[in-house]
Parts: C-alpha cells; sequence; structure tokens
C-alpha cells in the first residue's frame, strides 16, 4: 500500500472538481468590526472587509462581551481542568446555563463544547434513553445531527425538506405506541429559508412525538429577547429541545440544548459527548453569558440586522445578481460552479478587499455553488455600495447569468 498516494489521490479529486479550500488567514481589528487585515502567504497584508462571519452581530467586539472575559480570566485563571465530572464545573458554567434556561423560557439549559457536539451528542444519547426511538430527520438537517442520527443506530426517517405532507405520511405509518421525535432547523442557513414551527408541533401533538430544533442560525438574532425564531413565532413553550451554539449571533463559542428539568439531567447524565471532553474555559462561560445577557435587551441590533440584510438583497437584485430567495438574514447569491464561485471569491478578496468564502459541495449539493454574504449591523452602506459595484463589474467579466430581465 501506498499510503502517501492514497493522500495525494484524494487531494486531487478534490482539487480536481475546484472545491480545494484555502482558508483566509485574517486577523481581525478589536472595536471595529468587519475590518480585518488578510496576510498573503508572501507575507504582505491587505485590509479587507469580512462579509461572511456567522458572528452575525459583532459579538465578537462588544465591549460588554470582552470585559466579562477578562474579568473571569482575572479573577479564576484560564482553564476549566478538566470535564464537567471531575472538576470543569464552574460559577460560570452554571451562571450561563440559567442564562439560557431563562433565554428559552425551559427548566433547565446543559452546554457542550460546540454546537456540533451538542447536536451529535444529543440525539445518539436520545436512542440510548429512549428503546425504540424513531427520528424524523429534515433532509437538509445540518451534517452534526446527521452524524448524531447515524451514531445511534436506530431507526430514522428523512423527510423531504420542510415538506410537512411529507413528514406526516411518514409519521402516519410509523407504529403508534413507538416513541418519536422531529428534528430539524428554523433557519436554514445555506439557502436561508425558515421551517414552518407552528405546523411542525401540530403534527408533533397530533402524533405523540417529541420536537427537536436547531436554532443555531437564529439564537441572538430572531424574537422579542433574541431566544430564535419559535420566539419569535409565539411557539416556544411548545417545543421540547431547543439547541443553539454560542459561537454564532453570541461571538464566543460552545453549544447547548434546553429543556424540561428531567430531559436535559438524563442527557447530563447519559451523553458521552458531554461526559468525556474537558468542559469549556471559564471566561468563554462568561462571556458568553454576558453576550446572551446583553442581546436580550438590544432589540434595535435585531432590526438593524434585518434592514441590512433586505437592503442588500434589494441591492444585488437591481443590477441583477442572482439572490436566492431567502427570507432570514442570509443573503445567498448563485454561482452554479466550483470554479467560477472560488474565482470570483479570489478576485473579490485580491481586487477588492471584500472577503467572502466559496460555499461548495458537500456544504451545498454539486451545481449550486455559491456566495454566502452575512451583513451585520456594521456593515455600512458605503462598505455596500464597494461591494454592489464590485459583484457587477465581476458578473460582467465571469459572464455568470443574471436575473432575467436585468442586462
Ligand atoms: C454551525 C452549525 C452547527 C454547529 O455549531 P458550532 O457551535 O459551530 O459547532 C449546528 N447546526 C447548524 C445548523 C450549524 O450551522
Amino acid at each position: 500500500m501506498d499510503y502517501n498516494a492514497a493522500f495525494e489521490a484524494a487531494i486531487s479529486q478534490v482539487r480536481e472538481e475546484g472545491r480545494y479550500r484555502v482558508f483566509a488567514n485574517l486577523k481581525r481589528h478589536r472595536g471595529q468590526f468587519p475590518c480585518a487585515t488578510w496576510i498573503k502567504d508572501d507575507g504582505s497584508e491587505q485590509d479587507v472587509t469580512v462579509w461572511c462571519s456567522n458572528d452575525y452581530l459583532g459579538q465578537g467586539q462588544n465591549p460588554v462581551v470582552l470585559d466579562a472575559m477578562h474579568e473571569a480570566i482575572d479573577a479564576v485563571g484560564s482553564g476549566s481542568g478538566g470535564t464537567r465530572n471531575i472538576s470543569g464545573t464552574t460559577w460560570y458554567h452554571n451562571a450561563l446555563e440559567a442564562e439560557l434556561a431563562d433565554l428559552h423560557g425551559k427548566e433547565a439549559a446543559l452546554v457542550f463544547t460546540s454546537g456540533y457536539v451538542a447536536n451529535e451528542a444529543t440525539l445518539t444519547t436520545l436512542y440510548k434513553i429512549l428503546p425504540g426511538l424513531i427520528i424524523f430527520s429534515d433532509e437538509l438537517n445540518h451534517a452534526s445531527m446527521i452524524a448524531g442520527i447515524r451514531n445511534g443506530r436506530g431507526d430514522r426517517h428523512v423527510y423531504r425538506h420542510n415538506d410537512l405532507d411529507h413528514l406526516e405520511s411518514l409519521l402516519r405509518a410509523a407504529p403508534a405506541n413507538a416513541p418519536k421525535l422531529i428534528a430539524f432547523e428554523s433557519v436554514y442557513s445555506m439557502d436561508g429559508d425558515i421551517a414552518d414551527i407552528r405546523a411542525t408541533v401540530a403534527l408533533a401533538k397530533k402524533y405523540n412525538a417529541l420536537t427537536y430544533i436547531d436554532e443555531v442560525h437564529a439564537v441572538g438574532m430572531y424574537g422579542a429577547r433574541g431566544a430564535g425564531v419559535a420566539e419569535r413565532d409565539g411557539i416556544m413553550g411548545d417545543i421540547d429541545i431547543v439547541e443553539g451554539t454560542l459561537g454564532k449571533a453570541f461571538g464566543m463559542m460552545g453549544g447547548y440544548i434546553a429543556g424540561n428539568a428531567n430531559i436535559i439531567d438524563a442527557v447530563r447524565l447519559w451523553a458521552s459527548g458531554f461526559i468525556f471532553t474537558t468542559s469549556l474555559p471559564p471566561a468563554v462561560m462568561a462571556g458568553a453569558a454576558a453576550s446572551v445577557r446583553w442581546l436580550k435587551d438590544h432589540n434595535e441590533k435585531r432590526d438593524k440586522h434585518q434592514e441590512r440584510a433586505k437592503t442588500l438583497m434589494a441591492r444585488f437584485k437591481a443590477v441583477g445578481i442572482p439572490v436566492l430567495p431567502s427570507v432570514s438574514h442570509i443573503v445567498p447569491v448563485l454561482v452554479g460552479n466550483a470554479k467560477h464561485c472560488k474565482m470570483i471569491s479570489d478576485i473579490l478578496l485580491n481586487d477588492y478587499g471584500v472577503y467572502v468564502q466559496p460555499i461548495n459541495y458537500p456544504t451545498v449539493p454539486k451545481g449550486t455553488e455559491r456566495l454566502r454574504f452575512t451583513p451585520s449591523p456594521d456593515h455600512t452602506d458605503e462598505m455596500m455600495d464597494h461591494l454592489v459595484e464590485a459583484m457587477d463589474k465581476l458578473w460582467t467579466h465571469c459572464n455568470v447569468a443574471r436575473l432575467p430581465g436585468v442586462a
């Protein structure tokens, strides 16, 4: 076996498909989100504007968050010192979990090292806690949910994306007395569409199923206090388990679930992905708690965020840039080819100081490669002028399809 050749072949396959990934080497400017310095391969530097961060609200630069982190480091030092079971539970972990339970109007919450781990660990564990469990999963669910469902090795049915008729036909066909769980997301972050949570909950009640919603791309950003789309839609109290991240709009790191006390306690006692890994540092917990708390009281950030996204979408449409029909804060632009997508992204970065990563397979299906813009409350009109002008030129230069009716 020529191991080296096998690894090389795996790399060249990706390269030939035009989706070899290169990560931009950036240093953000504290207090000046979304500005950053790009460090090129030759060591030279260029100022860029970040257009693809999932720190959607710029909370990673909020002084309230940074101060809380500094205070925690000064008070208790760096790492947590172990798993939660051994010695890694701190006052900061408990305070954050209380803050999160309050956010979602639930009895309890449990923090994991990331949103990925929260999904994977919880869904796998639910199969252990509920023998015979059948999970009904939206086909566009995030890789971490799919991993959790697969690793649980129990029965599962995948329903067509947001197709509640299909979901109902699967629920109806399943044994009436089997434990069931519907796993779905609120905001789907590649297309920017949003699930009908109320109708999904109604189906769950009709067939006596639990609901598990991933609100990773909604927490902090939707609802009167930033609990997500379920809060916005007035259905939060009927969700059994909500999963979120601290790494995106909250600007920190970590993931969590919230639900009633027994669900959370059972997962705490049974989930390998919770038990056997060192907990996050107290300063991260402190920053996250400060961020969650601050966003509960700052609806104006959410309003501004929505306005910025709608403005950018309208401005792209006006010059015929093919924006996918998002109903959220995400502005996806269809390119439809991995090589074009990478080329446009490279030119935007090199020639215009615009940083937007190409989104390729397997993150999205082949043929739907796209640029995914995430305007924040801090992206100014001038930044948009510059971006739209650059995209307009590039669409002509690279001969990419425009919306019908716009030359
Ligand atoms: C990013 C993401 C996750 C994982 O969250 P992390 O905190 O980044 O690990 C889970 N679900 C969805 C839908 C995501 O986009």
